[in-house]
């Protein structure tokens, strides 16, 4: 089965690069400008120059003054996975601003040895923590499905680790949820929340639900209560609960390595002795075997690997210039993930063709072209370097 990925995400038939980072018009809901420039490029030109950190500054006191219960009571959930980023939040809150955080995990769906070990070395640093875990065996249905129908084995997974702190913060009487960075900001998407600190929950369907609705699961014997914990709870108790989502990168400047420097200072976090597949960083999204597929989908869909997402943040803080970027993207974006391809497959239940074939049926003709009977990219960023 051929899909028109396309027509499914609005993507531009004409790929196009952004003139200051590696990213292309590709990825979901970006826009550029009419100076070729991406939208998490001129966010990031106006965090640097355009915002008043001090005057963020207070307004997380602020916020923090208007949650904080002082009689024992939680007063904010912090999504964290013992990850970097999630560390870095949970740590803040409580040793700098002097909140109570219950932190939550969403299980991972395999999880490694090493973002087991993190987890614990996060908890360990002080924090009380709840884990999620749903039936594994609804999970690996679900994971399957999302793999052969919504092209990303991640999609349920995702589902319920986005839903999972709204419903901990309903059960606890929590308002407040804080999270790391604002994604969509960042990496480029949706600038409708880029110049506020808070998402609205009405959007939270829109930007992660785009899947498949409840009878699509039902169909392949996925009951109502399988999905249970993966979706939110009713909008009428989020709404009663008066939840707030808020992005910690509103209010201090988002850098992913400085979150590392301070993760492994306070928290134990450790990175990867090798880098992650797909990129060259080691010390993002380690704690779970599956992760690299959720990568590798994306760049069959949009062309759009790790590395380039890795490379076009990292110009984007100065870290390294664009030809570096380029000379990145061109060594490891789309690099197959081969470490846990057979705990893949056998995940999934599928063979190398089944395998092939579904990863195939994800691939756009306006994106990619057979040469020499190896699938290519018609138009990559590198292809400038040969022009010079
Ligand atoms: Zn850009």
């Amino acid at each position: 089965m051929k899909r028109d990925i396309q027509k499914m995400y609005d993507l531009p038939s004409e790929v196009k690069f952004c003139k200051k980072c590696t990213v292309s018009n590709q990825r979901p809901r970006i826009t550029f400008d009419e100076n070729g420039i991406c939208s998490a490029c001129n966010f990031a030109e106006f965090k640097l120059n355009g915002i008043d950190w001090e005057a963020r500054e207070a307004e997380l006191q602020a916020l923090c003054d208007k949650h904080r219960k002082n009689d024992g009571r939680y007063d904010v959930i912090v999504p964290c996975s013992g990850g970097k980023d999630g560390s870095f939040v949970s740590h803040m809150l409580k040793y700098k601003y002097g909140m109570n955080p219950l932190c939550v995990t969403w299980a991972p769906l395999l999880a490694t040895e090493l973002g087991r070990k993190n987890l614990d070395n996060f908890i360990a640093a002080g924090f009380d923590h709840v884990l999620g875990t749903p039936n594994p065996k609804v999970t690996r249905r679900l994971t399957q499905l999302a793999f052969r129908y919504i092209g990303d084995p991640f999609q349920p997974f995702i589902y319920g680790q986005t839903n999972f702190p709204l419903k901990v913060a309903v059960q606890n009487d929590v308002a407040l949820i804080m999270y790391g960075e604002n994604g969509e900001v960042e990496y480029g998407g949706s600038m409708k929340n880029a110049f506020k600190p808070t998402r609205e929950i009405a959007d939270h369907d829109g930007h992660y639900f785009s899947g498949k609705p409840p009878e699509f699961w039902e169909d392949h014997g996925v009951s109502r209560a399988d999905l249970a914990p993966f979706q939110a709870p009713p909008i009428q108790k989020i709404r009663d609960n008066k939840t707030e989502i808020h992005f910690f990168s509103y209010y201090k400047i988002w850098d992913p390595q400085e979150c590392y420097y301070y993760a492994r200072e306070n928290t134990g976090f450790t990175p990867n002795t090798e880098r992650s597949e797909g990129t060259y960083s080691k010390y993002a999204s380690l704690d779970d075997q599956i992760d690299g597929f959720h990568y590798y989908l994306a760049y069959i869909k949009f062309g759009i690997g790790r590395a380039t997402s890795d490379t076009a943040h990292e110009i984007r803080d100065g870290k390294i210039d664009r030809q570096e970027g380029i000379a990145l993207v061109k060594r490891y974006d789309g690099e197959f993930p081969a470490k846990y391809y057979e705990v893949f497959k056998d995940y999934c239940e599928i063979t190398d063709e089944e395998f092939d074939s579904v990863v195939d049926s994800w691939r756009n003709d306006h994106l990619w072209e057979k040469v020499d009977g190896e699938w290519a990219l018609k138009k990559a960023i590198y292809d400038e370097l040969n022009r010079g």
